[in-house]
């Protein structure tokens, strides 16, 4: 059997992480004890959420600890067992973290469930950002026909499903993504309505430009710049589902960055409804559901997606780091061989 690694956190980040915050340790495999599985990751999953884990600041989760293994979900494979319900070879997606093998408990596992989809898709398209994507829509996007959604890092995992559940639904889909190539690729190939380039000069009016009626769900991803251009534009009950800030991850406590008044003085003045949310809350009620819907969707490519694969778990830090940039062109994965 290969050999065991796993990644730590070696420092805090000022910034934009850099590669010496990581440092990658090998050591012993660890043996499952009774009733115990032995996981061997085949991928694993990097999402931009893992950022706000490496600050020691108070937020939804706790962090990770200096020296601790970084967090994250993977896809793998059952190598030992010596628990009944499961046998070697069975395909499992567990919260092991940045990490070769792990010895769990079934409890802390669960079976890959993709249907005719690639595995990968458990962390992707039908995994934590896809439903984090289906369920900010249903329960607080709720397109309707004609309206028009806008969504920023519209070819990653969480934007490009938004854009696709909106066509679905009836709606014009207008995304934002950084250059020409994930703009071609969201306007071709997932046949979103309109698409700009926050990159080239002029967003404020681009954006108007591709929404000529405003407004009606901005499905918030951004922040920063993006945010600003969309606010004069959002219609009367337009809803803002806030799932995310990237652009601001990378710098001092949110808390700090822009003054908030002329966004809640538009909020109160066009009676907007914004709804921050972490997927987690939506698992009970719309989970089964999502898998129902979007699996047969996946498989017969009504949804499309795209997939960023890295090889080797040593490469993860510079994938991880190049994802907050908006190097990586959907979703992000580490392939461990
Ligand atoms: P992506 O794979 O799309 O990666 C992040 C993307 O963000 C980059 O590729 C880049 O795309 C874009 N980006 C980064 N910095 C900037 C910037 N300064 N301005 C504009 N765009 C920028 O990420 P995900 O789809 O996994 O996640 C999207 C959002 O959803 C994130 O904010 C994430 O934190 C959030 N999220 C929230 C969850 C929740 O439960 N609330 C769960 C999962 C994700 P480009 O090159 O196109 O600009």
């Amino acid at each position: 059997m290969e050999a065991y690694s796993q990644i730590i956190l070696a420092s805090r980040p000022k910034g934009l992480p850099e590669p010496s915050n990581f440092r990658l340790e090998p050591g012993p495999i660890p043996a499952p004890g009774d009733g115990q599985i032995l996981l061997k990751t085949t991928y694993l999953s990097l999402d931009p959420y893992m950022r706000g884990r490496m600050n020691d600041a108070p937020s939804y989760a706790p962090p990770v600890s200096v020296g601790g293994v970084m967090e994250g979900e993977v896809v793998a494979e059952v190598v030992q067992s010596r628990h009944p319900a499961y046998r070697g070879g069975e395909l499992v997606q567990s919260r092991i973290g940045w990490r070769t093998h792990a010895a769990v408990a079934p409890a802390e596992v669960r079976r890959v469930n993709t249907g005719a989809n690639p595995p990968t898709t458990a962390l992707g398209v039908l995994g934590m950002p896809g439903f984090t994507a289906y369920s900010g829509m249903k329960v607080v996007g709720q397109p309707k026909p004609g309206e028009t959604v806008v969504v920023a890092a519209a070819s990653g995992p969480v934007g490009s499903l938004v854009g696709q559940l909106a066509k679905l639904a009836g709606a014009r889909a207008v995304g934002i993504a950084g250059g020409s190539a994930k703009c071609a690729y969201v306007r071709a190939q997932l046949r979103f309505d309109a698409v700009i380039d926050h990159k080239a000069p002029g967003l404020p009016h681009s954006l108007a430009t591709a929404c000529p009626d405003g407004i009606d769900v901005y499905f918030e991803n951004v922040g920063g710049p993006i945010w600003d251009a969309v606010l004069p534009l959002l219609n009367r009950y337009a809803r803002i589902p806030v799932c995310g800030l990237v652009a601001h991850y990378n710098g001092g406590a949110l808390e700090d960055d822009a003054p908030i008044s002329r966004t809640m003085i538009t909020v109160l003045r066009r009676s907007l409804l914004i709804r921050g949310f972490i997927n987690t809350e939506f698992v009970a009620d719309h989970y089964e559901n999502f898998l129902k819907e979007l699996t047969p969707l996946v498989a017969s490519k009504k949804i499309r997606y795209r997939e960023d694969i890295t090889e080797g778990l040593a490469a993860a830090p510079e994938a991880f780091i190049g994802m907050l940039c908006g190097r990586n062109f959907g979703k992000t994965l580490v392939h461990i061989p």
